[in-house]
């Protein structure tokens, strides 16, 4: 059976004028305590009615009940089973009720004796659902509602309703319980409009009884205050501990997920995440940003799924926030320190003139202004709004923001305050240490590539240096010890180990270049130079060199008018030398070579040296600028040359900020080699 009427309702509905207590659990249970205490201190055998939610909360308590049904025969215990609680009439009655009674809510003791009388009737109050994991974390907080009093009136009506619940779930102490009410409860007076006079009269006549013993309602009163008081106290401290805990279990989170990974997009992506969760924000936002930006691109987000009365969130993922015409950015940047706004709508730099202002003069200077604070304010629903900076040794990182989105402003604690500046700083070492790695990572690849190159050159002093070096051997020791050798093949012999020299020379210092360029050590020195001069002397290079007839002709078509560039003479010249050199060495004397030279737009010239040549394959056309690459292989070279040149030029190209690629229709179609060079200002 189930009754969904709850005791203490059915009391205030009979004695409407009782005020009702909010009590701790923990209070309640002194009290309980202090009431059987008193049972059990006594000689009397009074009537004991005890009601638990469950059955584990009167386990703790079944040894006393025992104790008191060695004094009374009148104990009566309800409970809600959870094992093997049921009825039954062994030391005392039990009575089980279902989980679903409205008893499981309530925590009634009601105690009836000769000289005394008290009862303590109270339901569990439910608790708003934040104060409610609290609860369930700390027991003893639980809260009550309802009646302890000594008043007899109170305490027989209690022990009535409660008589005849009992006698509803189990009808067979029917006799018993008339037992008990003719016993216990005659001198009930009834419940009319003079209950409280009837109710002082019960009262005196009970204080006669008991005569010179006190009434202990004052000092039990004071007594159950101070129980209260404590409670409050121990309440209070726990949420600063459980504040204090969700913070470090955030910064805990964020710090290990932040440890898992190095990279800054992952880790903004936690971060913002979690932040916007555990704060119950409508929206977190972090971005990087340098204190010198103009504006700042939204690219992590969190944003709360359902909103709030009704307003609809809007992303503001790849929204331009702006930096510099933003007062609060700025504020923040001065001081260094977070702000809060509680309410956009009241607060000056948000509505101000100065923000219109700003605003306006930023609309006149540019065709696509960023939004002014009010737009933003207006556009994505922010009441509130919380900025904090993310910083590494006072160096601006970035921001985290929150939002709180709705019709009324928020006010951020000091403690969620606390929290956001504590995560803002994780992320400051996340975003440095990610950097780092980044770095790092660069670095060793430079000292991979570094380690390849000197592989390699292992491999071409292998062969490049050992091939001439024998050829030299060979030539001179024939030349020494040949005295008598003709002079044509001493000749011979001479110009082999002198060309051999030369490639060695070429091997070794081509070697040298490319180590000091990518390392460096180049000291550049920009000048406006004509290109149409630099390309004459690169081409007076390439001339000095064997006859025309071993080369393809080579035509220059380069306009009178162009504009000077900007560059390091001597570096240009040896990447013109250097390409004009590859095409005449990859194009049959038959061929032709082009020299080609264009505006590609208003601040960059682009040079083009076209042959007609071997090309090469489209997959290798970005491969032919690694070091050492050669189509045959390092080792099965055919064609003079160290691999280095191309390598070379992407440096020295790079050195003033151009690009330069190659372009080909594949192989037998000949190649076109490009580079840019900024155009003098
Ligand atoms: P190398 O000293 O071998 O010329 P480079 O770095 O200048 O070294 O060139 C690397 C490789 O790129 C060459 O060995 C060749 O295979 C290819 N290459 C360079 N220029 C041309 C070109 N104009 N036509 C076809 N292949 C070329």
């Amino acid at each position: 059976m189930i009754i969904k009427t709850s005791v203490l309702a059915s009391l205030l509905q009979v004695m409407p004028q009782l005020r009702q207590q909010v009590y701790f659990k923990s209070s309640l249970t002194a009290l309980s305590h202090a009431m059987e205490d008193q049972v059990l201190a006594g000689s009397e055998q009074p009537l004991v009615i005890a009601c638990f939610q469950r059955e584990r909360f009167y386990r703790q308590e079944a040894h006393r009940y025992r104790r008191i049904a060695q004094q009374t025969s009148q104990v009566y215990v309800l409970a809600a089973p959870e094992t093997d609680f049921k009825n039954s009439s062994d030391y005392y009655e039990t009575v089980a009720f279902d989980a679903a009674d409205a008893l499981s809510q309530e925590w009634h003791l009601v105690v009836i004796g000769q000289h005394y009388a008290n009862c303590l009737i109270c339901r569990e109050k439910s608790l708003p659902l934040q104060e409610d994991s609290l609860n369930s974390e700390i027991d003893s907080s639980r809260r009550f509602e309802g009646i302890w009093t000594f008043d007899p009136t109170v305490s027989h009506k209690a022990a009535e309703l409660l008589l005849n619940r009992i006698q509803t779930y189990r009808p067979e102490l029917g006799s018993k319980i008339e037992q008990a009410k003719a016993h216990y409860l005659t001198d009930l007076p009834a419940i009319d409009s003079e209950l409280t006079q009837n109710s002082k009269r019960t009262t005196a006549r009970y204080a006669n009884k008991t005569q010179n013993s006190p009434n202990p309602d004052p000092f039990a009163q004071r007594l159950v205050t101070y129980l209260q008081a404590g409670q409050y106290k121990l309440i209070k401290a726990y949420r600063s501990i459980s504040a204090q805990q969700q913070r470090e279990r955030l910064v805990n989170l964020i710090t290990a997920a932040i440890r898992r990974s190095l990279n800054p997009h992952e880790i903004l992506q936690i971060a913002v995440q979690e932040l916007g969760q555990a704060l119950g924000s409508c929206r977190c936002l972090i971005y990087r940003c340098k204190a010198t930006d103009t504006t700042a691109t939204i690219s992590h987000e969190y944003l709360e799924t359902k909103g709030r009365d009704g307003v609809i969130l809007c992303s503001t993922i790849g929204q331009r926030w702006p930096l510099q015409d933003n007062c609060l950015f700025q504020a923040i940047l001065q001081h260094q320190e977070s702000i809060s706004v509680e309410d956009t709508q009241q607060d000056p730099r948000i509505n101000g003139s100065n923000e219109l202002t700003l605003a306006r003069r930023k609309t006149e200077k540019t065709n696509s202004p960023s939004p002014t604070l009010k737009t933003l304010v207006q556009m994505f629903g922010m009441r509130s709004w919380l900025i904090v900076p993310v910083l590494y040794q006072g160096e601006l990182l970035g921001m985290v923001e929150l939002h709180h989105c709705g019709e009324t402003p928020y006010r951020w604690n000091d403690e969620e305050l606390a929290l956001v500046e504590a995560i803002a700083t994780q992320v400051g070492v996340a975003l440095i240490q990610a950097e780092a790695y980044a770095n790092l990572q660069e670095l060793n690849q430079q000292l991979e590539a570094l380690d390849r190159t000197r592989s390699n050159l292992v491999a071409i002093t292998g062969h490049e240096l050992r091939t001439p070096l024998s050829t030299i051997q060979v030539c001179l020791e024939s030349l020494a010890s040949e005295p008598d050798m003709s002079p044509e093949l001493r000749q011979v012999m001479l110009s082999t180990a002198l060309a051999d020299a030369e490639r060695m020379r070429k091997l070794v210092q081509d070697f040298l270049t490319l180590s000091r360029l990518e390392s460096g050590r180049v000291e550049w020195n920009p000048e406006p130079l004509s290109l149409k001069e630099c390309v004459d002397l690169a081409l007076s290079q390439i001339r000095a060199y064997g006859s025309d007839d071993e080369r393809p002709q080579i035509i220059t078509q380069i306009p009178d008018n162009l504009p000077l560039v900007r560059a390091d003479g001597e570096w240009l010249v040896e990447t013109l030398a250097k390409l004009l050199d590859n095409a005449c060495k990859f194009t049959s004397p038959q061929g032709q070579v082009r020299i080609t030279i264009q505006n590609r737009d208003r601040s960059t010239l682009e040079v083009s040296i076209t042959d007609t040549g071997r090309g090469i394959e489209p997959n290798r056309l970005e491969a032919v600028f690694d070091r050492f690459y050669q189509e045959e292989g390092a080792l099965r070279r055919t064609t003079g040359g160290t691999g280095l040149g191309l390598a070379i030029c992407r440096q020295i190209v790079k050195g003033w900020g151009g690009e330069i690629w190659a372009d080909s229709a594949g192989k037998d179609q000949g190649s076109q080699f490009h580079f840019t060079v900024p155009i003098c200002c």
